[in-house]
């Protein structure tokens, strides 16, 4: 399994565009790995988690083609992880010659709300019409907690987030038989049933990537903190879920307590995880 990561950043970047507290001027002189977009994954060449408003400009920056994606694993609707533009544009008005469908899941509260927005935006129908999703080649799939199901080739469990109840947020872990991924942003603490869920079935997880959206010092909220992160960790090397040699990740990095990068990735290391970093690529 190939990873990347194609942004690493919280809803307004980092560091923010009008910000100039001493994360974000820091940030912005370091440049390189501490200039984060918006937060996305794409697995292989074929998974997406997320069309964030930031995948297209990222695709170009790492040299990453989009038109292999045949799937999207969308965790919420969230501004920064959904851009109706971007599906809108696969419509024949817009001289679009696509390579073939696109098949996108998330909670069902989270579709109505996809759907919503490309409402708000277009003329082209609800899509969940046929009429829209025969135009977009779109089909839609409706995914609920705990219940594994197969999108493409993967097998993939939807994990309930503690983020955004009003559209049932989702977390995900990713398996192509041989090796497994567990994408969790946005979320606060996880729920012991999610660790048991997995404890129990024996999951055994290559890569982890956590939602590290306040770093030293910040309280854990609608999105985790670095305590909580490390907490998590040892949660998951208490519980056997994480394989021998795996790897944790922190992504959907905000500047609230983030040093520059190399000095966040040695505080990391000291807690046994790593700091990604956008266009960052993870083979397992
Ligand atoms: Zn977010
Ligand atoms: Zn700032
Ligand atoms: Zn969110």
């Amino acid at each position: 399994m190939r990873v990347q990561f194609l942004g690493t950043g919280a809803s307004p970047s980092t560091p923010q565009p009008f910000c100039e507290c001493e994360a974000c001027i820091t940030a912005r002189s370091a440049g390189g790995k501490n200039l984060r977009r918006r937060s996305s994954l794409i697995v292989n060449n074929d998974l997406l988690i997320d069309l964030g408003p930031d995948v297209v400009s990222s695709s170009f920056e790492h040299g990453v083609s989009l038109v292999g994606i045949t799937h999207c694993l969308q965790t919420h609707p969230h501004g920064d992880h959904f851009d109706p533009e971007l599906l809108i544009s696969r419509h024949p008005e817009w001289g679009t010659r696509l390579a073939g469908p696109l098949s996108l899941a998330g909670s069902q509260a989270t579709l109505n709300a996809l759907d919503d927005l490309c409402r708000q935006r277009c003329g082209h129908g609800s899509l969940f019409d046929s009429r829209a999703q025969h135009d977009l080649k779109l089909e839609l799939t409706a995914v609920a907690p705990f219940d594994s199901c197969m999108i493409g080739s993967y097998v993939v469990t939807p994990y309930p987030a503690n983020h955004a109840a009003e559209f049932d947020a989702l977390l995900y872990t990713v398996t192509d038989g041989a090796s497994s991924l567990f994408y969790a942003t946005d979320t606060s603490v996880i729920a012991d049933s999610v660790w048991r869920h997995m404890s129990e079935r024996g999951v055994q997880l290559d890569v982890v990537i956590l939602d590290h959206t306040y770093g030293i010092g910040f309280e854990s909220s609608d999105h985790l903190g670095a305590d909580d992160f490390a907490r998590s960790v040892r949660t998951l090397k208490q519980l056997d879920i994480l394989k021998q040699g795996g790897k944790v990740y922190a992504t959907h990095l905000s500047h609230e307590g983030i040093m520059e990068h190399d000095a966040m990735e040695e505080f990391a290391s000291r807690n046994e995880y790593h700091i990604a970093y956008d266009g960052l690529v993870v083979r397992v």
